[in-house]
């Protein structure tokens, strides 16, 4: 090691040393950086980022070993021989793309160090052919001993660097750029320790250190050069990816349709507002948005309207916020949106809210109509209804859906209450499921008349439960639950067995109407169904008419046609139920071959009928008449109603004042018709 040391201090020009040791440690650096760059890219990129490391760390071992070989200071004349000299860089450059293609190779874990050694044994190679080149005037001996020690440290050094820099961590580029340079100097110097020169000097000849050292400065330059060159790709290539990710990241965090904040930027931002409401004390307000009858207008409007709409109300949400007092609006999901507002105040809050409603019940005008869009909006306040982030969404959810589920634009806030009505609803869904093994479901049967001679034209079939602890549920109730959670399926199935068995044994045998869910319709099964339980029942299928709303054919309106059709090949007749309150559409009516129209109970609401509600019937009656659809009016309550339906010409009609909803022997009872004469399979 001394004698190393000994040999860079006694012998060499330590300027031209140190200027190979910057240069060794640059072009190994440039080389480490460039080497990683591989690993991360494929195909011809990677072939160029190989090509590029393989000429940084050729030129970096090639020059170090020339520049300090011109530093070297023998004693005696030196000179350079032009071949060989030109040999040792390609042996430099070629040795080096070898070991950097190995290295590459990834067909084992080794292949890193493999390839290493193979760079060590290049930059040894480089170095003794360069010495080769060398020609002094003396007589040249070789140590042997530390020419081997040369040869072990270059390929074990480099093997390690190439190893080490497989290391996933922070630093494994630089700690490979450490070893190469060690790597290359440790060969240069041991083995310019193992070179013994005798000088036998002859008259007259002389180097001109002057030209050997413009040489070394001109061999450095270039080197500079080209390890700057590799040095500021790799930079263009780091800054340009920087932007790419930069793009990505902005990608990912905002929705593009409307340029919102999306819902994962949501969540790092209620993330630190949450931080920063619970260090100062401070009070944060979460705003659940949902659309108000946004599915509708994407099924009237098509989605493209449906897109605008959102998008216009994703600017005009944005426009009303003050984003330096940190209130915040992003685009949780489909028409769902969600704000924060730091509280100072209630009024500073409410006043919030009145911006954003504004901003959401504005109509909207795309080509030549207006849409009247709308929101419900459900607020939670931390640390006033929650303690934690999950609890605070949730509670902002359920005041949200309170806001939905009453009429108006104005805000619910959380209240307590609400969580109960929650658990309530879980608790009977969860009885729903044993209603129907617990024989707790029946059917009750109301009467539908003709209005001109009062004759019985059929009985709708209408579900009742009878909940061992609450007593009877509406429907109206249980019904959405078990479409929520699919308990339909087994319940209507249930009902239209039952249903087509009780009135197989009726006499006079009159129709029955069964009601059909969105989630049954949908069902692929539904008409092997309705022909199975006219089969098992022995009903014939003129007997049955079942029952559809608006909505239930909206969700897909070319399968809809195609069901309403297989179910009319069976004979079986089918009633649009509730009309009035979905969309009305004349397309709807025209396109379907609906066998009766039933007007909703909402237009008869009143005991006395308003001109207005009046002008309704008479409008869906006269609809009813162009098509030859028979009309039926539902919820008829008083005489006054049912005079005024006889007047306008309705053909049917259904409610209290007609017969109330009853069990099977009731109906019987009161002499309506017998049960159990029809015949039965
Ligand atoms: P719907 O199909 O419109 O049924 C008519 C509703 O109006 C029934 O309510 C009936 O009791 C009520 N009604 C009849 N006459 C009058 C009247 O004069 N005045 C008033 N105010 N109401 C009257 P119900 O039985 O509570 O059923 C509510 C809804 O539940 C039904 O509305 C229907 O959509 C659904 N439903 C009932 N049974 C079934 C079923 O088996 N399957 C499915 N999918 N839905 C059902
Ligand atoms: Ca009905
Ligand atoms: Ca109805």
């Amino acid at each position: 090691m001394m004698t190393v040391l000994g040999c860079i201090i006694n012998e060499h020009n330590i300027w031209l040393v140190g200027m190979a040791a910057v240069l060794c440690a640059a072009g190994s650096w440039v080389t480490a950086r460039l080497y990683q760059r591989t690993f991360s890219t494929t195909g011809a990129q990677r072939i160029g980022w190989h090509i590029l490391t393989a000429l940084a760390a050729g030129v970096a071992i090639w020059c170090t070993h020339f520049v300090a070989m011109l530093g070297f200071d023998p004693g005696t004349p030196i000179g350079f021989d032009p071949v060989l000299t030109v040999v040792s860089l390609l042996t430099a450059v070629i040795g080096a793309t070898a070991g950097f293609a190995i290295a590459g190779s990834r067909v084992a874990r080794f292949m890193p160090a493999l390839g290493g050694a193979v760079v060590g044994l290049a930059i040894a190679a480089m170095h003794y052919t360069g010495m080769m080149a060398y020609r002094v005037q003396g007589i040249v001996s070789w140590d042997m001993r530390y020419l081997i020690a040369s040869i072990v440290l270059s390929v074990v050094l480099a093997a390690a660097a190439l190893h080490m820099a497989m290391r996933s961590g922070r630093y494994a580029a630089n700690v490979m750029a450490g070893i190469l340079a060690f790597a290359i100097v440790a060969l240069h110097f041991t083995g310019m320790t193992a070179f013994r020169v005798e000088p036998a000097l002859i008259e007259g000849s002389f180097t001109n250190p002057e030209a050997l050292h413009a040489l070394a400065l001109a061999v450095a330059g270039m080197a500079f050069v080209i390890v700057v060159a590799g040095m500021v790709s790799y930079l263009i290539d780091d800054s340009s990816r920087a932007e790419t990710i930069e793009r990505l990241r902005v990608m990912a965090l905002n929705d593009p349709l409307t340029g919102l904040p999306n819902r994962a930027n949501f969540g790092e931002r209620l993330d630190h507002e949450f931080d920063l409401a619970k260090s100062q004390g401070g009070r944060l307000a979460l705003v659940g948005i949902d659309l108000n009858r946004f599915k509708e207008i994407n099924d009237l409007r098509g989605h493209s309207a449906g897109d605008e709409v959102l998008r216009i109300l994703g600017r005009r949400m944005k426009g009303a916020l003050r984003e330096t007092e940190g209130e915040f609006v992003a685009r949780t999901g489909g028409d769902e949106f969600a704000a924060l507002y730091r509280m100072d105040n209630a009024d500073g809050l409410s006043e919030f809210l009145s911006r954003l409603e504004s901003a959401c019940f504005q109509p909207i005008h795309i080509e030549d109509y207006a849409i009247m869009p709308g929101a419900s909006f459900g607020v939670a306040i931390f640390p006033d209804d929650a303690a934690d982030k999950t609890t605070l969404v949730n509670n902002a959810d359920l005041a949200m859906y309170r806001a939905k589920s009453t009429a108006g634009g104005s805000a619910c806030f959380y209240e307590p209450s609400m969580d109960e009505t929650v658990r309530a609803r879980r608790s009977l869904a969860a009885d729903l499921r044993e209603a129907l093994a617990g024989n707790q479901l029946s059917i009750h049967y109301q009467v539908q008349t003709s209005v001109s001679t009062g004759e019985v034209q059929g009985y709708e079939a209408l579900l009742r439960w009878n909940h061992p602890r609450l007593g009877p549920v509406s429907p109206a109730e249980f019904i959405p639950l078990a479409e929520e959670n699919g308990l339909i399926l087994p319940i209507g199935e249930w009902v239209l067995r039952t249903a087509c068995a009780t009135a197989a044994t009726w006499d006079p045998p009159h129709k029955v109407a069964v009601n059909l869910s969105a989630v049954q319709f949908g069902h692929a099964d539904l008409p092997r169904l309705i022909m199975e339980a006219l089969m098992e029942s022995g009903l014939p299928p003129e007997r049955l008419e079942l029952e559809l709303t608006e909505t239930t054919i909206y969700a897909d309106k070319t399968r809809a046609l195609h069901t309403v059709r297989q179910i009319k090949a069976l004979g079986v007749s089918i009633a649009l139920d509730d009309f009035g309150t979905g969309y009305s559409s004349l397309d709807t009516l025209r396109s379907f071959p609906f066998d009766r129209i039933k007007i909703d109970r909402s237009f008869l609401a009143e005991t006395t009928p308003t001109p207005q509600s009046i002008a309704i019937i008479r409008a869906i009656l006269a609809l009813g008449k162009s098509l030859g659809i028979p009309v039926l009016a539902e919820g008829i309550e008083t005489q006054d109603q049912l005079s005024m339906l006889s007047s306008e010409g309705c053909d049917e009609a259904q409610g209290f004042l007609l017969g109330r909803p009853g069990p099977m022997d009731q109906i019987a009872a009161a002499g309506q018709m017998r049960a159990g004469g029809g015949h039965r399979v």
